[in-house]
């Protein structure tokens, strides 16, 4: 088949490079004048561990075989990353029960390695975290996403794909048994293939309203929850990654670390209207707090705005977070597309397992 890609951000990129890899003819269309520039260059870089979710789910299935997937692609590749592990900490009695419902969710996912610690043994880890106890996921890493997209890439090319860049998609009806796309860009045009898969990340719910055809009664509402980050101006204190018990739309202001050693805090939540990626420095102050319960030590003004991430979410404030959404031929009906919705964290741990599982629904 002769495949279109929309989107050259990590999701695109692994499902272009899994469709080559099966022997397809692969385009990828980008709006954009590189690789990466929307979600994929504005999350943590982290490769979790798949602890939180539920099983069964599409972000558990992915995440844990995307993880192994990713660890084994990164050697393979000669990808930088850091399995640094993870301490999951509990500051109060009432979030040790949160931190071990977290550890056998994670243990029900098959995630590998999970052990409650106390405080004292957490302290021998992190001579700087407060905690009363702490899940330890020694699975859990950092990566750099950059030069992961860079290889799905060079992966890519190795194989005859391509990808058209300042190239956006603006619709697509069915001509007999192809797709005709139109698209906009410096040299505006039409093109007939065989297949489509819609990895436009923030864009995708639009491009499926401009489906010729598509339900529109299937195409998801979009949420948008920023999340802003920190960086931390002073030594780093910490070499593992150090997360607090998740919030209502995100895993709490945790502390990244960077495969440089440097420190940032985030992302926080922050449901927005509209895209944009100012990081009101204003926000440093619940930041401090909310830091200090599992490090005392954090100095004053030591904190600096850094940059923001928009998760494409599917459901609002206060609503259970909804899963990755594959809406390939067997749910919406139509010939050779699939839509990809919703797709935040763990998206990029999940890109592998999830390109896989996309180039299998486009045959269906
Ligand atoms: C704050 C934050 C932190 C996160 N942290 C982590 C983490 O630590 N670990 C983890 O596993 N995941 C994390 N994630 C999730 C992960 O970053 C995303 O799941 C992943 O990057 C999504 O990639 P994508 O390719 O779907 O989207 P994008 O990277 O946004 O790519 C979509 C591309 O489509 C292009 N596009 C849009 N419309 C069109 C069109 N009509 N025509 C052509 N091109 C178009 C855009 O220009 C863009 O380049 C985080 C996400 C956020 C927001």
């Amino acid at each position: 088949m002769q495949i279109l890609i929309v989107g050259a951000g990590v999701i695109g990129l692994a499902v272009a490079r899994a469709a080559a890899l099966a022997g397809h003819d692969v385009i990828v269309a980008e709006a954009a004048d590189g690789i990466g520039t929307g979600i994929s260059s504005r999350n943590s870089e982290v490769i979790h561990a798949g602890l939180y979710y539920p099983t069964g789910s599409l972000r558990a299935l992915h995440c844990v075989r995307g993880r192994r997937m990713l660890y084994d692609y990164c050697v393979s590749h000669g990808i930088p990353h850091n399995k640094c592990g993870k301490l999951l900490v509990a500051t109060t009695p009432q979030e040790i029960e949160k931190v071990e419902q977290i550890r056998a969710q994670g243990a029900a996912n098959g995630v590998e390695g999970l052990e409650m610690i106390g405080g004292n043994a957490a302290r021998v880890l992190e001579p700087e975290v407060w905690c009363i106890a702490a899940l330890m996921s020694p699975e859990s890493g950092i990566v750099d996403g950059h030069r992961f997209m860079l290889a799905l890439r060079g992966d890519l090319e190795d194989r005859g794909g391509m990808i058209a860049f300042e190239t956006p998609i603006e619709r697509l009806e069915r001509v007999g048994n192809q797709w005709r796309l139109f698209f906009a860009g410096r040299e505006p045009g039409q093109l007939d293939v065989d297949a489509v898969v819609n990895c436009a990340g923030l864009g995708a719910q639009a491009l499926a309203h401009r489906i010729a055809g598509y339900p529109a009664e299937q195409v998801p509402r979009l949420v948008l929850a920023k999340g802003n980050y920190f960086a931390y101006a002073g030594r780093p204190v910490f070499k593992r990654l150090i997360y607090p018990t998740p919030v209502d739309g995100g895993l709490g202001v945790h502390v990244t670390v960077d495969l440089a050693g440097r420190m940032r805090f985030g992302p926080d939540v922050e449901w927005i209207e509209h895209e944009h990626y100012a990081v009101d420095p204003s926000r440093a102050n619940s930041f401090y707090a909310r830091i200090r319960s599992y490090w005392p030590g954090l100095p004053d003004g030591s904190l600096v705005p850094d940059y923001c991430g928009i998760r494409p979410k599917l459901t609002g404030p206060g609503e259970p977070a909804a899963d990755f959404m594959i809406a390939g031929p067997a749910q919406h009906g139509l010939p050779g597309l699939v839509n990809l919705f919703g797709i935040e964290s763990p998206g990029l741990t999940s890109s592998l397992s999830l390109a896989e599982a996309v180039v299998t629904a486009l045959a269906r």
